[in-house]
């Protein structure tokens, strides 16, 4: 049964309003709950393309989940195009990442004051676990509608919004896409597993036990902290309710059916958890600190190899060629660009012009097999 409703979201200078569609798939022998956004950064379109083909696959066939799914999830961003090529990463009128205002709702929020997660699981401790993740969700949910009556900062709103959306969500999928890109996932680390093999894409990145605004962070930290302090307390070895992915989909600026219904089987195969396949030595993860930016060292124009993305590489193996003034004029040769070390590229930005520090490539280093 699928359902559609739209969500008021924020009134233009032209009196146009513009509203967050929601489709909402519902089971009634549902075995848990599933939420997936798409194109909170406007750009990043591809996971567009995959919930299109969720919604295809919902009206075909009978899937025992609950599963609500955004395609739109930032539909200001979305109209706003510079040149031939939508911002989207950004408020142009205050600069803020439209995947930063997410509320850690531990925190003391709109008056509230911060959670006392020791007083809480003592309170739960001869109730059990279940109890005590019920109870929990109902504070989330309460502290989060305060929000919600509070925030009225665009960039707020919409991710309170969403945010509400994906509370009880039991798998998320925050859709997004990364410049010129292979694609890659961001998980907490405590689903650091031979699961992820049910994933198409290769590479992991492990998100540590810290707070941040942006979406992912949002649903599963407060859980994590929760379920070490009960933890703690119980001695017992609990795992966090909430499977929690960042999705980087491939290339932004692009819509892809073929890709995005790829990556959707085994993001299916992922939730279904039936017989785990045996790629593992295809997977490679890395902590969150070991995925960093490789930056131009001079201003120039960056020749590019795209067949090296999804590779792993020595270190002072040439990635591609800086070109700079000098080497046009002939005064010097072009930069050969380099790692100091060995590592997996998965990302090089869009535009072939750099100034001195921009960032070139994103890499994976400390790599491990999952
Ligand atoms: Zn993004």
């Amino acid at each position: 049964m699928i359902n559609i409703r739209k969500i008021p979201l924020r009134t233009m200078i032209s009196g146009l309003a513009h509203k967050i569609s929601v489709i909402e798939y519902r089971h009634p022998q549902a075995k848990a709950n599933v939420y997936l956004q798409a194109a909170l950064h406007a750009a990043e379109t591809n996971g567009i393309a995959l919930i299109k083909a969720m919604r295809e696959f919902l009206e075909k066939n009978d899937f025992p989940y609950n599963v609500t799914l955004v395609p739109f999830a930032n539909p200001f961003a979305m109209d706003i195009k510079i040149g031939e090529y939508t911002y989207g990463r950004f408020d142009t009128k205050t600069g803020e990442n439209w995947n930063r205002g997410f509320k850690n709702l531990l925190m003391p929020v709109c008056g509230l004051d911060k959670i006392d997660l020791q007083e809480f699981v003592v309170k739960y401790q001869n109730q059990g676990f279940d109890q005590l993740c019920q109870a929990f969700h109902k504070l989330l949910s309460k502290r989060l509608q305060v929000c919600i009556q509070h925030d009225i900062a665009p960039h707020e709103k919409l991710a309170n919004t969403l945010h509400k959306l994906a509370l009880d969500a039991d798998f998320s999928f925050d859709l997004h896409c990364d410049s010129i890109s292979v694609p890659y996932i961001y998980a907490p680390s405590y689903l650091k597993d031979k699961r992820l093999c049910h994933f198409i894409s290769d590479y992991f990145i492990f998100t540590p036990n810290e707070p941040s605004g942006c979406f992912n962070q949002a649903i599963f930290y407060p859980w994590w902290q929760l379920i070490t302090y009960w933890n703690e307390l119980t001695g017992e070895e609990q795992q966090s309710p909430k499977h929690a992915f960042t999705y980087e989909m491939g290339n932004k600026e692009t819509f892809d059916s073929k890709s995005a219904q790829n990556l959707l089987n085994g993001m299916i195969a992922y939730i279904q958890n039936n017989n785990i396949p045996e790629t593992q030595d295809k997977k490679y993860g890395c902590q969150e600190a070991d995925f960093f930016r490789v930056r131009a060292s001079l201003g120039g124009i960056i020749e590019y190899d795209d067949a090296q993305l999804g590779k792993i590489h020595n270190k002072h193996v040439k990635l591609g060629s800086l070109h700079t003034q000098s080497s046009i004029l002939g005064i010097q040769e072009a930069i050969e660009i380099t790692l100091p070390i060995n590592a997996i590229l998965l990302t090089r930005t869009s535009s072939a012009t750099m100034h001195e520090g921009d960032e070139v490539f994103k890499v994976m280093s400390n790599y491990f097999k999952i």
